[in-house]
């Protein structure tokens, strides 16, 4: 048996045509499934200049090639579309049960597009596809719709749902798909591609096995990784008050050390992303008011409010994604954070500890531990709603907008419930709410600031909370990767962990290096950042985690298994070819947009222009430019333009696409 179904579902909501195609083996051995199978149907079928939000855009529900084998950390899927917010190529992933859902359908993946003319719903399982009426439950939150849905259509098996909240139906440009009671697919903008369609969810209840080709060897390579867990461990002693002593000495190390992905399963099996709530404050690493200020401004007396121990106090339960052996997940009590109005709540992340803590100056915990929960339900990306906060902040300081403009709320940095009310109105889209729904770049044009040092994006999209002043490398991805801002394709600590060049042949090998080299445009760090491309395509085709990938590749064995799952006998060299053709897809699905891959650079403040005068980012400025322009050189795309050549296309097997 293969690990793929070999099947995709294809539904058009304008005409009500449903049907499934075959694809051929080819297609998975040089595209694997999740975001390359994605790329692979996408770039052929919308059409170049299709609108983000009509008919013609498709959005696509794919699994990892490997979800639902024996292997671990690879159940998540992928959503794949043009994006509204960029115009150039979208997709967001996220875990729970979703993805080996989709399969036990029968298929690896499920392609939507024209727009259904009253809402609905898309019911599979193993052996029926259908539309059904969703007006009932169109306007209603993601959790309460999720509940109704599940209830629904209860047969032998509870289904799984992916659908949008509020945001979506309200065409939020920052809006998410939501599945397993608030985990969030939240970048891109797919949530508002979903509910231009009329769509409200995808409803999923089939019983299909899942095969593989050799289950014996993934499950002998899955026995050593889940032992390997078991033993990443420090001594309960050690507390989350640790991290800000921690952070001040890796941010002031002149010299990288050599690191081993172990310390990232160490952290995430037991608190997850939060243990970076402080550790990175101190660090560098965690952007400050608006990216404007540092450590000194968000000093001790506010960061001590984010120690991750005060988050694991209110976890009543840890929370696995579906075959995932670290559990960086929890289920935590957030009644009292949000005054009885909600229970339970999935465990807050560190990027929204940090949009709506240090970025905004808040140090109201309970207030953060709120809006995920209101955000979760609403389906909207955290990271997008909390930097667009902070941003309408520096507006407010600025005198851009007004407290008339601000219906009344003081935007004072830090005012904790101003912030809460004003995500209120996000969700809503009223009043100011409504100027800011759609994230930075469209609250900027609204309010005529496009340009101001202030509106700080990467190609018009919020990035992820990790400082690109801290780390070069990182700068690099969030300017050239097709979905920009993205802070999990790569950085210098994913390379140092990664250890590709233990089985890659062109990887360069890392170590004690001078941090200040990282600051100069240079081919080897060109090429690191061209091997973290190609092995993050991976991953996401894999249907794997950024949190296993962190383990590196002598800890989790992404090569070994998928050569195990389906018999290719494939060299590491070979699949990073794969990882390289799926990037180039990616690349060549934004330019057939017409979408200028230079417009994806950092905003200055993000490079250090002008540089900041305190904290551990102090003096320093990333010439991202010229770094972009050698990644691209190094990755077989022109150097000047970021378009991949015709020599590439032909190496690549994509110039007859
Ligand atoms: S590490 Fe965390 S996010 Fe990743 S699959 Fe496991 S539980 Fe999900």
């Amino acid at each position: 048996m293969k690990a793929y179904t070999g099947k995709v579902l294809f539904v058009n909501l304008t005409t009500g045509d449903i049907h499934a195609e075959t694809i051929p083996d080819e297609v998975y051995e040089n595209y694997l499934s999740g975001v390359g199978l994605g790329a692979y149907i996408l770039y052929q079928r919308i059409p170049a200049g299709a609108d983000p939000l009509g008919p013609d855009n498709m959005l696509g529900f794919v699994s990892g090639l490997l979800t639902g084998t024996p292997s671990l950390v690879t159940g998540r899927w992928m959503a794949v579309f043009k994006s509204p917010i960029t115009g150039g190529w979208g997709d967001a992933n996220c875990g729970g049960t979703f993805s080996p859902a989709i399969k036990q359908c029968g298929y690896d993946a499920i392609f939507i597009n024209g727009v259904s003319p009253t809402p609905v719903y898309l019911f599979v399982d193993s052996n029926t596809a259908v539309l059904k009426d969703a007006t009932s439950v169109w306007d209603m939150d993601a959790d309460a719709a999720e509940k109704i849905l599940q209830q629904d259509n209860l047969n032998k098996k509870k289904p799984v749902v992916a659908l949008i909240g509020p945001a979506g139906v309200k065409r939020s440009l920052i809006s998410g798909i939501v599945n397993d009671g608030g985990r969030l697919a939240a970048r891109s903008g797919g949530g508002a591609v979903m509910g231009s369609k009329n769509l409200k969810a995808v409803v999923l209840a089939g019983v299909k096995p899942i095969g593989c080709h050799d289950p014996a060897a993934m499950k002998t390579l899955s026995k050593e990784l889940s032992q390997k867990m078991r033993k990443f461990n420090l001594p309960g002693f050690v507390k989350g008050g640790i991290f800000p002593l921690m952070g001040k000495m890796m941010g002031g190390m002149k010299r990288a050390l050599p690191m081993d992905g172990a310390m990232a399963g160490i952290l995430m099996k037991r608190w997850g992303t939060i243990s970076n709530n402080t550790l990175g404050i101190t660090s560098g690493d965690t952007p400050i008011k608006n990216w404007k200020g540092s450590v000194v401004d968000f000093n001790h007396s506010y960061y001590k409010h984010l120690n991750p121990e005060k988050i694991l106090k209110v976890e009543k339960q840890k929370y696995h994604c579906y075959g995932c052996a670290i559990g960086c997940g929890g289920i935590t009590d957030i009644a009292s954070a949000s005054s009885g109005e909600f229970t339970e709540s999935h465990k807050v992340e560190y990027e929204t500890c940090t949009t709506f803590g240090s970025l905004s100056m808040n140090k109201d915990l309970d207030s953060i531990l709120y809006i995920n929960e209101l955000l979760n339900r609403a389906g909207m990306d955290t990271i997008a709603a909390g930097s667009t906060v902070a941003f309408a902040l520096e507006c407010y300081e600025n005198g851009v907008i007004t407290p008339a403009m601000a219906d009344g709320l003081d935007l004072s940095w830090g005012n904790a419930q101003s912030i809460i009310a004003l995500v209120k109105k996000m969700i809503a889209r009223d009043g100011i709410g409504d100027v800011l729904a759609d994230g930075v770049k469209t609250a900027a044009a609204k309010l005529g600031v496009t340009g101001q040092p202030y509106v700080v994006t990467a190609g018009g999209v919020e990035p992820g909370m990790h400082d690109s002043r801290f780390d070069p490398l990182l700068a690099i991805h969030f300017s050239v990767d097709p979905t920009p801002g993205r802070h999990t394709i790569g950085s210098a600590q994913y390379y140092d962990m990664i250890h590709l060049w233990e089985k890659v042949s062109w990887a360069p090998p890392s170590g004690a290096y001078l941090k200040a080299d990282e600051y100069i445009p240079s081919d080897k760090l060109a090429v690191k950042s061209v091997a973290l491309s190609c092995y993050k395509e991976l991953v996401d085709g894999s249907g794997g985690c950024l949190f296993a990938m962190m383990l590196g590749v002598n800890h989790w064995k992404l090569f070994e298994w998928l050569n195990a799952a389906t018999g290719w006998q494939k060299t590491p060299d070979e699949y990073m070819e794969i990882g390289k053709r799926i990037q180039t897809l990616r690349q060549m699905f934004t330019i057939k947009h017409n979408v200028d891959p230079m417009s994806y650079k950092i905003s200055p403040r993000m490079a250090g222009v002008p540089p900041l005068t305190a904290g551990p980012n102090k003096g320093k400025t990333v010439p991202i430019e010229a770094m972009m322009k050698l990644h691209w050189k190094h990755f077989g795309w022109e150097e000047q333009t970021g378009e991949p050549t015709t020599a590439t296309k032909t190496q690549l097997g994509l110039d007859t696409l």
